[in-house]
């Protein structure tokens, strides 16, 4: 599914088949989860295949890798022509494209000199679909904040979304919705949430939650088209009282939310706020309207 006999990815410093590469089952990301990476997307735009906000993906991997102590060997320039070449070399113009860094080995739960950087590419439909979500308030919260850097996207703390997604799957479910450690609303396992209200959105400011690139979009989005967004902290039953409601993130773009448990939104989507910053967004990234690239 992510790979055939074709497919090339790129693996410390040289343009490999996928099926070819290897990595020694003795390091220190597979055993303990220290490692980093970013999840991105390329459009086929109207001015070529175009990698949308690459800066800002790069920038954000490189602060994960800095604050777990690990030693990047590329700027972001070299990381988004990297990424470039590997959409070119597939032959691919839409595409979601992960770069991970992962180290060498070690059974200490110490920093690991020996960094590998590997980047794949695939072609990947909208992670969360096209269709209304209907969503659970999961029994999971996101990590403490003083328990790691929650603004860093690590390998290990996605334990924490893939618990939620399958409680909230295993109980007919979509998709979760966790809470911080004060139990006020967070974010989703891979996505960012906001919530509308009298012609407001709400989502909850940075501290306890991914700090979203396509989040950031939404804001320059709404403030493009007027709309107010307010940060603040607000509590699960704030959602129960909420005309509408989206997720948004790289893998899933925005996405509207039906219900929550049992609560159905009163406002139909396509009257939405959401709507609207859905379909700018979807215009934004696939006509090249930000342009940030190096290249
Ligand atoms: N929250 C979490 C936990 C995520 O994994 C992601 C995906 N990176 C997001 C939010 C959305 O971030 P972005 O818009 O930068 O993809």
């Amino acid at each position: 599914m992510y790979y055939n006999q074709e497919t090339v990815i790129f693996l410390n410093g040289k343009f490999v088949k996928a099926n070819e590469a290897n990595a020694s089952l003795y390091n220190q990301t597979m055993h303990y989860g220290n490692g980093v990476f970013e999840g991105i997307r390329a459009y086929d735009t109207p001015d070529g295949v175009r990698i949308f906000k690459a800066k800002e993906h790069y920038e954000r991997l490189q602060y994960s890798a800095k604050v777990m102590h690990i030693d990047l060997p590329y700027s972001v320039k070299e990381l988004e022509q990297i990424s470039y070449k590997l959409l070119e070399l597939n032959n691919f113009k839409d595409a979601y494209i992960r770069p991970l860094v992962y180290l060498g080995d070690n059974m200490s739960l110490t920093p690991t000199n020996e960094v590998h950087v590997v980047m794949m590419a695939w072609e990947w439909g909208k992670y969360l679909g096209d269709s209304l979500l209907r969503v659970m308030l999961s029994s999971f919260q996101r990590p403490n904040p003083k328990s790691c850097f929650v603004e860093a996207k690590v390998v290990g703390h996605y334990t924490n979304s893939i618990l939620a997604t399958t409680e909230a799957k295993s109980k007919g479910y979509d998709e979760a919705l966790l809470t911080d450690m004060n139990g006020y609303v967070a974010e989703g396992p891979g996505a960012n949430f906001f919530i509308e209200k009298d012609g407001k959105l709400f989502t909850a400011p940075l501290g306890n939650i991914l700090a979203g690139i396509t989040r950031q979009t939404v804001f320059e989005i709404g403030q493009e088209l007027g709309y107010e967004i307010v940060e603040k902290f607000f509590t699960p039953e704030e959602i129960f009282n909420a005309d509408s409601a989206f997720f948004c993130g790289t893998a899933a773009e925005v996405i509207g939310i039906q219900s929550v448990n049992d609560y159905k939104f009163p406002l139909e989507w396509e009257d939405s706020i959401g709507a609207v910053i859905q379909r700018k967004y979807k215009r934004r990234v696939a006509f090249n309207e930000y342009h940030n690239v190096y290249l």
